[in-house]
């Protein structure tokens, strides 16, 4: 009987593994959502990021080995407004019905958050990759605790037993997020005012919050590289009315910026824009410190 007894205690401590809940599948198609998951989910959800630091996300191939990852998706988490058009649709296609548009588990940070740069008119001519307004809004931290709000609101409603979970772990994201707001804003004060040139208008959330003017883009129009006439203009615009800082993401050529920084003297930062974007951001708390430190290192009144 005693050697039934522990048989039978065996078999139980064997099965348990099994009886522990599955996570959350999250397709995030950039890193700061993988991350902001991470924050939110913790070891509730096992996160994906389809793309890296050093990838442009307007410009993803929907290939096999990312199919085969939304196919288990339970919550897909993009930017939206048109960054991921040419290949989310595509990966969607292959994926369960919980994250298609309008399901509790398609989240586009752009339907939560003020859009920036938005056109009266959608215009798709002359290959814009922002005929929706500007999709780049993770660099604002105000909108990532928008996002990460809904995010909670979405695990919960689709993990319902850990509910609870989820809402403590967005309280104490939002404290944390909070306190490092009104660091970033203090530190970064210096700033205010500041022009710069971007390549693409891949900063403007985070210029727009930080008080700095965008006066330039190196790029005629998103998503057109920047031409030779363009660039001619922009150098007389700039010897007229000097730029503080010339500034680029880890994914774009370097040519344009490089030209323009040695003909004006105007300094030419690559700054990380997502997680992965150099070593030292590593989180989004990381992000957003290395961020402002950069800015501020061209800073030199
Ligand atoms: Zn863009």
């Amino acid at each position: 009987m005693q050697q039934l007894l522990r048989i039978f205690i065996v078999l139980l401590l064997c099965a348990t593994p099994t009886a522990v809940q599955a996570k959350v599948n999250v397709f995030a198609c950039e890193p700061e959502w993988a991350a902001l998951a991470k924050e939110v989910g913790g070891a509730k959800v096992k996160t994906f990021a389809a793309t890296h630091a050093k990838q442009d996300p307007h410009y993803i191939r929907a290939r096999p080995s990312l199919i085969a990852k939304i196919r288990r998706a339970d919550l897909v988490i993009c930017s939206g407004s048109g960054l991921e058009i040419g290949w989310l649709p595509i990966l969607l296609q292959k994926a369960k019905l919980g994250v298609q548009p309008g399901a509790i588990g398609y989240l586009m940070a752009t339907n939560i958050v003020p859009i920036l740069e938005k056109p009266a008119v959608v215009d798709r001519s002359m290959g814009d990759v922002h005929p929706e307004g500007n999709p780049h809004v993770h660099l604002n931290p105000n909108n990532i605790l928008l996002v990460a709000k809904e995010l909670s609101i979405r695990l919960a409603s689709i993990d319902t037993p850990n509910a609870g979970f989820y809402q403590r772990q967005l309280s104490s994201f939002n404290t944390q997020w909070q306190q490092n707001i009104k660091t970033w804003e203090s530190n970064a004060s210096v700033l205010k005012g500041k022009t710069v040139v971007v390549h693409h208008r891949a900063f403007s959330y985070l210029l727009n919050w930080l008080g700095m003017n965008a006066v330039a883009s190196l790029e005629p129009k998103p998503g057109i590289p920047p031409t030779t006439s363009h660039l001619e203009g922009l150098l007389q615009q700039l010897k007229a009315s000097p730029a503080d800082i010339i500034i680029r993401t880890p994914y774009e050529p370097s040519g344009a910026s490089k030209w323009l920084s040695e003909k004006t003297g105007t300094p030419n930062l690559v700054l990380p824009y997502t997680i992965g974007g150099d070593a030292e951001s590593r989180n989004l708390f990381t992000l957003f410190n290395r961020s402002v430190n950069l800015l501020k290192g061209t800073n030199h009144d």
